[in-house]
């Protein structure tokens, strides 16, 4: 049996294929490139949850560690019905790549719980993530794992992730966990740092393609925490914001959607959906509309094989993990469409958690402009890096990204040798 067979997913063999190309462009090690194909370690759990409706449900959830060669390891929690462990096990690995492309004193990791988080209630939701953290307590600790937000989890998650650890070892311990509400050791800029950093990315991508940001037409899918904070920024910095959509469905329009009444809207009405003064459009569709810029915010492979020749935008800024298969990957990049790899566009999140990690473990807070400006600094240096390697080297930006991210790991596994 190939032993890959365990983790399968689209998404896990498109990782895996990410890899196994720059393993080939690097002339890496074949030693060290077969240990970096799998996990270190996965965790499977199940998750008992007494529901309101008084019967107990069982839920199936998932730990993995991907490489631990240059740290402890980070990454987040997903809540979603398409979780399984070859989803996870894919995430963590690209947080490998990611963390070690960002410079981060990190290895990869991502946990996720197979569930419809929109159909449970508060105390459900807590419920489940208070056990699920009993569950996973041996592969978590602030030098060890390091848990955050993702799809379909949020500050309040962390908090009773946060709890839930610190009540089993007798005191607080905030360091466990980061993206935090800031009244128990969260970062000022957490919620805003992934979307942020897009903004910060997409600046520098306008000015190495010798354009101007403001006054492109933007079109987002997903308007949650990434998506909707991208919208937001790029529209208060003089973009227009043509569509967005979120789980629901799409809105457009031509002429520019107000970013702030359309979150006004959210905030009462739970989705875009039904905003006034706009088109009704699905998901499928809004991929599709004239734009310059397409943030894919929602989840993967929304751009494949099936859509890529009809992707207008000419550049793809990918806020989502995954969001672009390979084979639309090889259209888009035939068709001259500038694609901003997941590991490097979305990478503000991971960095503002790690100055959170920091400033946890130092009990020093820092100020919300230092946050930003080291952030900047950050992705436009990464941006870059990446940028002048793919030019370098003759390759599109993911293999650019891919290729540093991964030397780094492999680096960091020579240097330390295989025990025993
Ligand atoms: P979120 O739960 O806050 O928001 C997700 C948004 O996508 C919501 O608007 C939801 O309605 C929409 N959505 C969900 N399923 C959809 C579907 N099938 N079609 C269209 N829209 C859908 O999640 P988030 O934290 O914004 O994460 C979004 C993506 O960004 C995920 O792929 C996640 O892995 C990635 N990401 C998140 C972070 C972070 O800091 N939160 C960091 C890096 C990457």
């Amino acid at each position: 049996m190939d032993k890959t067979t365990l983790f399968d997913s689209d998404l896990h063999r498109t990782a895996l294929s990410q890899l196994d190309t720059v393993a080939r462009r690097l002339q890496l090690d074949p030693n060290i490139h077969e240990r970096l194909r799998y996990p270190r370690r996965a965790l499977v759990v199940s998750i008992p949850v007494l529901m309101d409706n008084g019967r107990t449900e069982v839920f199936i959830g998932y730990r993995v560690h991907h490489s631990t060669a240059l740290g402890p390891t980070k990454g987040g929690l997903r809540y979603d019905v398409s979780v399984d462990l070859g989803e996870v096990s894919a995430l963590a690995m690209l947080m490998s790549w990611k963390c070690a492309l960002m410079g981060l004193p990190y290895g990869g990791a991502k946990g996720g719980v197979r569930c419809s988080p929109r159909e449970m209630s508060g105390r459900e939701r807590e419920h489940l993530t208070r056990r699920y953290t009993a569950e996973i307590i041996l592969m978590i600790g602030p030098d060890l794992d390091i848990p955050a937000p993702d799809l379909g989890t949020d500050e309040q998650t962390m908090a009773w992730m946060m709890d839930t650890y610190s009540m089993t070892q007798g005191k607080s311990v905030p360091g466990v966990v980061t993206g935090k509400p800031l009244i128990v050791g969260g970062s000022a800029g957490r919620r805003e740092a992934t979307g942020r950093g897009i903004v910060y990315v997409l600046y520098q991508a306008a000015k190495s393609l010798g354009q101007e940001l403001p006054g492109k037409k933007v079109v987002v899918q997903g308007f949650g925490n990434v998506g909707g904070v991208a919208a937001r920024m790029l529209w208060r910095d003089g973009c227009v914001v043509t569509g967005v959509s979120d789980f629901k469905g799409g809105i457009w329009n031509g002429a520019g959607l107000d970013i702030r009444q359309l979150q006004a809207h959210v905030d009462a009405s739970g989705s875009v959906v039904g905003f006034p003064g706009a088109e009704s459009l699905s998901n499928a569709e809004l991929l599709e509309q004239p734009c310059d810029i397409l943030i894919p915010a929602a989840v993967a492979s929304q751009l494949n094989g099936d859509n890529a020749a009809r992707i207008k935008a000419r550049i793809v800024a990918e806020g989502a993990n995954g969001p672009t298969t390979p084979e639309a990957d090889q259209i888009l990049r035939d068709r001259g469409v500038t694609v901003i790899p997941d590991i490097l566009c979305n990478a503000g999140g991971v960095v503002v958690s790690y100055f959170e990690w920091v400033q946890g473990l130092q009990y020093y807070f820092w100020k919300e402009s230092e946050i930003t400006a080291r952030l900047q600094e950050l992705m436009a240096r990464a941006f870059t890096r990446v940028w002048n390697a793919a030019r370098k080297h003759g390759v599109d930006l993911r293999t650019a990204a891919l290729m540093e991210g991964v030397r780094r790991v492999a680096d960091a596994h020579k240097a330390r040798g295989l025990y025993p």
